[in-house]
């Protein structure tokens, strides 16, 4: 229940960032979609198919951090602003918090003014999944890691040249290491 009402809580915030910006909700794709609740947020949830690095929930919640678990395993967002790697220049490789897979190169991020860190592609294609992602009354499409299965962000086609994609991000979805200095990818 705790959980839940975190979840939900965050839920409404973004929505609310979301209308305010207008730079995702339309007015026709909130039409027509009355149907979409949170029960069938948590439906998509289930949805996500199988990747290779498998843990259970209670082993996710040992290794991860309270605002990790809640991003990459119950497909939460951060707030914009207030995040680690938002506005970071620093320069390496973002990789995914939950198993280590590398996911995007600080060459490849650019200041989008959204308040989330923001890339216009990721180090190779292969190591993301997109997601139709059908809550909070409009369809996007979600970016998960392709080994752990982890919610990364969305990804939006506003971004700039050479992609015009925007690979929207959580900071607490990703670390940022040095280059010469990569983990492990976790495999079971
Ligand atoms: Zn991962």
């Amino acid at each position: 229940m705790k959980l839940f009402l975190i979840s939900s809580v965050s839920l409404s915030a973004v929505l609310v960032i979301l209308t305010l910006n207008n730079t995702s909700v339309h007015t026709e794709e909130l039409s027509g979609s009355h149907s979409h609740t949170l029960a069938n947020y948590e439906m998509v949830m289930d949805t996500v198919p199988e990747f290779p690095y498998q843990k259970t929930e209670a082993e996710w919640k040992e290794i991860l951090t309270s605002s990790q678990y809640r991003i990459l395993r119950k497909k939460g967002t951060e707030f914009p602003y207030v995040n680690e790697y938002f506005d970071s220049k620093k320069d390496g490789i973002y990789v995914c918090a939950g198993c280590g897979q590398k996911l995007y190169d600080s060459k490849h991020k650019y200041k989008s003014g959204t308040g989330w860190p923001s890339f216009w592609k990721p180090i190779d294609d292969s190591l993301v999944v997109e997601l139709e992602d059908k809550s909070l009354f409009m369809t996007r499409t979600e970016i998960v890691c392709s080994n752990c299965g982890g919610h990364l962000g969305h990804v939006f086609d506003d971004g700039p040249q050479p992609t015009n994609l925007r690979y929207c991000m959580n900071s607490a979805a990703m670390k940022l290491v040095d280059r010469d200095k990569l983990p492990e990818v976790a495999q079971n």
